[in-house]
């Protein structure tokens, strides 16, 4: 299979960035929606709190139509209630527990003032415990509380459910990434999303979770911990993933030193309940500052949007320790600072939710790269096995092959070696005066008659490029100028001329072979045609030293390694041998009077002669000089004897010509049959030449039969 690289989106970091200011947009929209505009509110005289009571003046219009109300943003009190001069009570509001009238998610603390509200007004608001540096209070039209009330709502609804599915999205990754970070992510996801619900107080009014609010601001200060200690873990497995880096121990310390506090808090514990906020607002600035520096050292050495993290995080620390000195009183507060808070980290989370996507895909890549680097490394060995099976066949089934059997046989093992390597459409073994021979290989075999129709009709432009010596491949067009059907790669033996010889495998469709695929071809086809020479040139060598040159039949050497095997199988078998020596006729005049090279015809003649008596199961051959020997397996003296006068015949009425010379020629034979016991030829041998020597005695062109006792 091939691994194609993922094709990268042009200019990606801008659409990421442009995508990223529009969800910033929209969140902004939503939080203006939140806020009453200018010409809504009317002013209020705000008095230095004292003993937790603040005056509060204004004056209502007489409207009778206008209902007021008086909204207090959603800061963590235990205790604030409304009195007004004449008497008049509101309800008692508790952050840590939501009334049941306040209806789910409430952004602030509405408080709807008596319908016959007018003229100037002085309401003392007691406020008890908590943090309350920024109840700032805001007078208004109820209409328009709830109005933006509802928007609050909505917010608050938009915040925690995008985080929650970010959180449910981290599952996911973690699922088809198999990486913890996603874990990671997910836990802090989910902190992040308590911590936002306890810091807008809506923790405390969720069925199931609202006995959060029996821990009070020490609950908030344990869940600002645990979400500090999730960020710290996360962001240094984010930025140190697979470094060793030197103050990682410190980080983890700090990471459960932050959720050791955490804990104690929940032991809710009064003398802590003092300084939780002070102790949870240090560990949440320490983990802050980590968090930066291990981003901003992150964005040095190019980690993927470790620079936006950089910035979400400076922009949190910021807006968080700004929220905290709001809450004392120590710095200028309105309602933009609490959601910038919240947005800030919402894209924090957001952004390195991103960055750890991000991630996958680096895996996926460098997934790829290990991949490929794989699969090549398979190829190599692929091929490399099928070299070596190639060569141990080739080794094998060539040996002890006809001449004429061997290029063939090397060829159809190339195919069946190379095919499963490369697959083809056909593969066509073209070879013209390869060792002698033409051969024409075709596999599928079915379609050998239009090949050697067309190989003939291509013939003078394959030798060219045969000869070229070059591997190539070339489109094949059915008809001139027609579209391309196939690709045709063309690779050239080694064929000494006027021989050549090219293998051409055919690939439908025009994809062609791969240069990978072209070298394997050639690198097979080599080594084929090396055990072909090879085993070739070694059945010449093997001959040569069996075979007589002059007469081209077995040799002295060759004829005693048979002539013993007959005779060891003979008696074996107790079936007769007979051995028939020959020598011509007064040879050596003949050498006199025509010369030797006329002799040397007539002793090709007459082996021919001699030759052609015989039958396939018999041997023969030249024992030397013009002596020749016949050994007869299967015939007694009586059946050898009718050999012999049939052999002494064939030579008499054989005529030489030579140079316009014509020779006669005879030859005396001399016979003798192996006898029981006898193994070995020696013995026979010697009685065939004492009976040769009987038949020059009687006077030449005879045969003798060696009597069985000879001495
Ligand atoms: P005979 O056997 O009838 O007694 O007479 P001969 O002339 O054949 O005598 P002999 O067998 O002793 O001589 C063998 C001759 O054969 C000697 C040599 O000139 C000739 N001869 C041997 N080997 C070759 C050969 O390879 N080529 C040629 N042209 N002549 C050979
Ligand atoms: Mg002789
Ligand atoms: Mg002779």
């Amino acid at each position: 299979m091939e691994v194609t690289a993922s094709r990268a989106m042009p200019g990606h970091g801008w659409v990421l960035t442009a995508c990223l200011l529009l969800l910033m947009g929209l969140f902004a929209a939503l939080v203006s929606a939140t806020q009453l505009r200018p010409g809504e509110t009317r002013p209020i005289e705000v008095g230095t709190p004292s003993d937790g009571v603040v005056e509060l003046r204004f004056e209502l219009p007489a409207e009778a139509t206008t209902r007021w109300a008086l909204w207090f943003p959603r800061e963590p009190v235990n205790r604030l209630q409304l009195v007004a001069a004449d008497g008049w009570r509101s309800e008692a509001l508790d952050f840590f527990s939501v009334g049941a009238d306040e209806g789910i998610l409430p952004a602030g603390y509405a408080f709807l003032l008596p319908r016959n509200a007018q003229g100037p007004i002085v309401i003392e608001a007691e406020i008890d415990g908590g943090l309350h540096g920024s109840l700032r209070p805001v007078l208004a039209q109820a209409t328009d509380i709830r109005r933006v009330e509802r928007s609050g709502v909505a917010l608050a609804g938009a915040v925690y459910g995008g985080l929650l599915t970010l959180a449910a999205l981290a599952l996911a990754l973690a699922y088809a990434s198999r990486d913890r970070l996603f874990i990671g992510l997910f836990g802090f996801t989910v902190a992040l999303v308590l911590l936002l619900q306890a810091m807008n107080g809506h923790l405390y009014g969720l069925p199931g979770v609202r006995f959060f609010g029996l821990w009070q601001l020490q609950g908030l200060s344990a869940l600002t911990l645990v979400h500090a200690a999730a960020a710290l873990w996360l962001i240094e497995a984010y930025t140190m993933r697979g470094r060793r880096y030197r103050h990682a121990r410190l980080v983890r310390g700090v990471g459960i030193g932050l959720i050791a506090l955490a804990a104690l808090f929940l032991l809710n514990l009064p003398w802590l309940a003092q300084v939780s906020q002070a102790l949870s607002a240090v560990g949440w600035t320490l983990a802050g500052i980590a968090v930066f520096g291990m981003l901003a050292d992150a964005a040095r050495r190019g980690v993927s949007m470790a620079w936006g993290l950089t910035a979400a995080t400076a922009l949190m620390v910021l807006t968080g320790v700004w929220v905290a000195l709001a809450r004392h009183g120590l710095a200028p507060e309105g309602p933009l600072l609490h959601y910038g808070y919240q947005g800030a980290a919402v894209a924090f989370a957001l952004l390195l939710a991103l960055a750890l996507t991000h991630r996958i895909g680096d895996y996926r890549d460098q997934r790829d790269q290990d991949r490929l680097a794989r699969q090549d490394t398979e190829r190599k060995m692929r091929r490399e096995a099928a070299r070596a099976d190639l060569s141990t066949a080739l080794q094998t089934q060539l040996n002890g092959l006809d001449p004429g059997e061997i290029p063939w046989q090397g060829f159809r093992l190339l195919m069946d070696h190379l095919l499963p390597l490369v697959p083809t459409q056909s593969c066509i073994a073209v070879l013209r005066g390869y060792q002698g021979r033409d051969h024409l290989l075709v596999e599928p075999s079915d379609a050998l008659p239009s090949v050697e129709h067309e190989v003939n009709r291509r013939g003078l432009i394959l030798r060219r490029q045969a000869t070229a010596g070059l591997a190539l491949q070339q489109p094949v067009r059915p008809s001139a100028g027609g579209p391309v059907v196939a690709m045709e790669a063309l690779i050239p033996f080694q064929v000494r001329a006027p021989g050549w010889g090219v293998l051409l495998l055919r690939r439908a469709g025009g994809e062609g072979f791969t240069t990978d695929e072209m070298s394997v071809i050639g690198e097979l086809a080599r080594v084929v045609q090396l055990h072909v020479d090879q085993a070739a040139a070694a059945v010449k060598l093997r001959r040569s030293a069996e075979i007589d040159a002059l007469t081209g039949t077995m040799n002295r050497r060759t004829i005693d390694v048979w002539i013993e095997r007959t005779f060891a199988e003979a008696e074996r078998s107790g079936r007769p041998v007979s051995v028939l020596f020959i020598d011509l006729d007064h040879f050596k005049s003949v050498n006199d009077r025509f010369g030797h090279a006329c002799g040397d015809e007539c002793l090709r003649e007459v082996s021919t002669a001699l030759r052609s008596v015989l039958s396939e199961a018999d041997m023969f051959g030249r024992y030397g000089g013009e002596e020749f020997i016949a050994v007869l397996p299967g015939r007694d003296g009586a059946e050898a004897r009718a050999v012999g006068e049939r052999m002494r015949t064939a030579v008499e009425n054989c005529e030489v010509r030579h140079e316009g010379q014509r020779v006669r020629l005879t030859v005396s034979i001399g016979i003798a049959t192996r006898q029981r016991g006898e193994d070995e030829p020696a013995a026979a041998i010697a009685r065939a030449d004492k009976a040769l020597y009987a038949a020059k005695r009687q006077g030449r062109n005879c045969v003798q039969v060696a009597p069985a006792v000879f001495s």
